[in-house]
């Protein structure tokens, strides 16, 4: 039988890769709203100006420049000197101070899927990214971009951890490793993203199939960096996963400022500021990109809730 929710979602990603439906939906002013509040623009101006708003409001950000398909050497160094050029408008508008606004980089952006010395280049970016970060003062994020190369990504993030200590991994709780890396990372210090993973279930051994073990495993993966001595950085918009969070939370006395919940800039914006009106650490990820790429991130967020596409696009006009 078919199962409609995977129809869409399947509708939706593939017309988040069409160049023609793109078009018109930057031409339409209602798709281009619906859209446009999940992304913060185009450049780094937009970003900027995104996340002096939420600054300004009690949040914080984390960047993301959307740039995932890198061709050659150039074009990974390319991505590198966005990354740099935005660390330098932040700082310049102030918003690294206390790390209140720090990037999340996407290895592939940075050269590792290249085919000769992919991981070396992404490393050597990588590493560039919070040299500057850190004179900055603010940190960085490597995103979890495949789920089958967990282990290379935790590599780079531990070599970037001998000179950086405060770059922080991001693990998903739908991976039945994850519990463990958890109790490896939960170490003094350590920044640790925890997400549930894909937004459907992925037909291999490594894997939760069923939403319900996911979500039992988050909570036994915050659980684990909660007790823990890093600083744990809970992303989900799952109403019932940031209320058990925050109750180990308590249980830990953790203060508000040793975790922090994140969550995607346009999705969910009241829960954002209940929480920051409840004294709780609250981060968005703000990611900006060219209209091709902001496009497909867009497309992808919708496909990851088909049941709430009516909703979504009711919200477009509401801010982030
Ligand atoms: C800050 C952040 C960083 C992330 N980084 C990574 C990463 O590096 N690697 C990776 O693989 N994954 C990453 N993810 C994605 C993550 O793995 C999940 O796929 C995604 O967050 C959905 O899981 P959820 O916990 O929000 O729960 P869901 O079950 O998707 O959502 C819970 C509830 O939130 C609301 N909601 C959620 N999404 C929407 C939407 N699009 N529109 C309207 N309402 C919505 C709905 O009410 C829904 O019932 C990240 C997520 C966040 C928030």
């Amino acid at each position: 039988m078919i199962d409609p929710s995977r129809a869409l979602r399947q509708g939706l990603l593939g017309l988040g890769h069409s160049d023609s439906v793109r078009r018109v939906v930057e031409r339409v002013p209602v798709g281009r709203s619906a859209l446009r509040h999940l992304v913060a623009g185009e450049d780094t101006a937009a970003a900027v100006e995104v996340t002096r708003e939420l600054l300004a409001g009690g949040r914080l950000a984390t960047i993301s420049f959307l740039g995932e398909e890198t061709a050659d050497v150039a074009h990974a160094s390319r991505n590198r000197d966005a990354h740099l050029a935005m660390l330098r408008a932040l700082r310049d508008e102030g918003a690294t101070r206390g790390g209140a606004a720090e990037l999340s980089i996407k290895l592939s952006a940075l050269g590792r899927l290249l085919p000769e010395d992919g991981d070396k280049v992404a490393l050597d970016n990588a590493r560039q990214i919070c040299e500057a970060a850190a004179a900055a003062g603010t940190t960085v994020t490597i995103d979890m971009e495949d789920r089958t190369a967990v282990d290379p990504t935790l590599q780079v993030v531990r070599d970037l951890r001998a000179d950086f200590p405060w770059v922080g991994a991001v693990l998903l709780a739908d991976l039945r490793r994850t519990e463990a890396d958890c109790h490896d990372l939960a170490t003094p210090g350590s920044r640790v993203r925890l997400c549930k993973g894909a937004a459907w279930p992925q037909p291999d051994a490594q894997s939760y199939q069923d939403i319900r073990d996911v979500r039992r495993s988050y909570v036994r993966c915050a659980k684990v960096l909660l007790e823990g001595a890093g600083h744990p950085m809970l992303a989900t918009h799952d109403a019932d996963l940031i209320d058990i969070a925050r109750s180990l939370a308590d249980k830990e006395l953790r203060a508000p400022e040793s975790f922090e919940f994140q969550m995607f800039f346009g999705i969910r914006p009241e829960e954002q500021l209940r929480l920051v009106h409840a004294g709780v650490t609250v981060r968005v990820y703000v990611p900006y990109g060219d209209p091709r790429r902001w496009y497909r991130y867009a497309m992808h967020r919708v496909a990851e809730r088909p049941a709430d596409t009516r909703f979504l696009l009711r919200s477009g006009t509401k801010k982030g």
